[in-house]
């Protein structure tokens, strides 16, 4: 059968390879810091909205979403980032996933240019790429502590390009990146005409600083990307949302049509109960993510590794040798009882390092991090395990 040339070269995920070859071995004791989901159950009071919505009937709802929960969207929107967007400029989404998808559909025609971070969640490039469009890197440069340089992002516009992507805290840096740092490149953008899409679906995990909040900066310019999933731990429930100016939110609103018709109406009840009840959940896991990060980089210091410490998301990067192909290094790893994503999985600039999740508890965090210090001494950062292999 003939396959769609734009879907053909969508590359295959490269934390994916990795998580089979886990899942291809259960029992063997491999310590998981390779996922980036929350291990955290969803609180118990937004599970009961949910049974009890499944409980009475349940339908299709609008495309955009209920107007219950965009209202309540708007009113969390101005709680946490101060921001005044009225119901009618959000879509809600099958997760950010759906959601930075539909901007894309909306915005990008195929010969147009994207431009992403370099590294980057890899699901920017492969929306891209579906659309014909040509992905742009841009690169976070780890002696930078993975913070963008403005400069760097205006030397790669074109006239061709029709979307830049801004995440922040990042996927998979943990990088927040500086309020004035993201106003200057939002301005470079809006100047040039440019849409910036704002990746916030980390926005309530800042351990130092504050959140970049790129929406608050130009909302005719910059779409806000968000998701419960992050946030109250509901990866599993599909939901995020998008605010954009009017224009591009009825845009996305039509062609929710086609793409998904709505959101479960189940997992709508259950959003709105995360947004209205009670906050001690976020607070809670932002908590044992910042103590969990603590304790992987005092370990990793204490045995002498030099790592930028992650301020917001909970992912950390591990610095290979230089040189040292990160996909080869997390093979190998699997084989030493622990599995972390690759760098190249997010692009080329840190294709030596290892991104670490800490979605996991603290126990499975030191003793997976202990494996990694013993590996990384036995092999030299990794540098002797491309010789061993060959
Ligand atoms: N954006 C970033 C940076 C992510 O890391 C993820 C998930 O890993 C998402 C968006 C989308 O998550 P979801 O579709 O579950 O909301």
């Amino acid at each position: 059968m003939r396959t769609s040339p734009l879907a053909d070269q969508v590359p295959p995920s490269g934390i994916r390879e990795i998580v089979n070859l886990v899942l291809a071995r259960p029992g063997a004791g491999i310590l998981r810091l390779e996922i980036g989901e929350p291990d955290f159950n969803t609180p118990a009071h937004i599970v009961a909205a949910a049974i009890e919505a499944a409980s009475g009937p349940v339908r299709y709802t609008q495309s955009a979403g209920t107007v219950a929960l965009r209202e309540s969207i708007s009113r969390r929107l101005a709680r946490v980032g101060g921001l005044d967007i009225p119901f009618d400029r959000i879509t809600v989404s099958q997760g950010g996933v759906e959601g930075s998808s539909a901007v894309m559909q909306a915005l990008v025609s195929p010969g147009d240019e994207v431009m992403v971070p370099d590294p980057a969640w890899p699901n920017y490039e492969m929306q891209a790429l579906l659309r014909g469009a040509t992905p742009v890197r841009y690169p976070l440069r780890p002696e930078a502590g993975f913070i963008p340089d403005p400069d760097d992002l205006v030397a790669l516009m074109t006239p061709r390009t029709r979307l830049l992507v801004l995440n922040s805290p990042s996927n998979p840096t943990g990088a927040v990146i500086p309020r004035d740092v993201v106003a200057a490149i939002v301005a470079a953008a809006a100047s040039r005409g440019i849409p910036v899409l704002s990746d916030e679906v980390y926005d309530e995990f800042v351990f130092e600083g504050e959140a970049s909040n790129a929406p608050s900066m130009d909302s005719e310019h910059v779409i806000g990307l968000y998701s419960f999933s992050k946030t109250y731990a509901m990866t599993g429930w599909r939901v995020g949302y998008v605010t954009a100016n009017k224009r591009v939110s009825d845009l996305l609103s039509t062609i929710q049509e086609p793409m998904v018709s709505c959101i479960s109406a189940v997992s709508q009840a259950a959003a709105i109960a995360a947004l209205e009840g009670p906050q001690d959940c976020v607070n809670e896991m932002r908590e044992a993510y910042r103590r969990r990060r603590d304790v992987v980089v005092d370990r990793l210091r204490s045995a002498g590794h030099d790592v930028i410490e992650p301020h917001g998301a909970f992912y950390l990067m591990l610095r290979l040798g230089a040189g040292v192909d990160s996909r080869l290094a997390a093979l190998d790893l699997v084989e030493h009882g622990v599995s972390t994503a690759p760098g190249t999985a997010f692009g080329d600039v840190a294709r030596s390092y290892l991104r670490l999740s800490l979605a996991s508890s603290e126990a499975v965090l030191a003793e997976g991090t202990d494996r990694i210090i013993a590996w990384a001494e036995r092999t030299d950062l990794g540098r002797t395990i491309e010789a061993g292999r060959s």
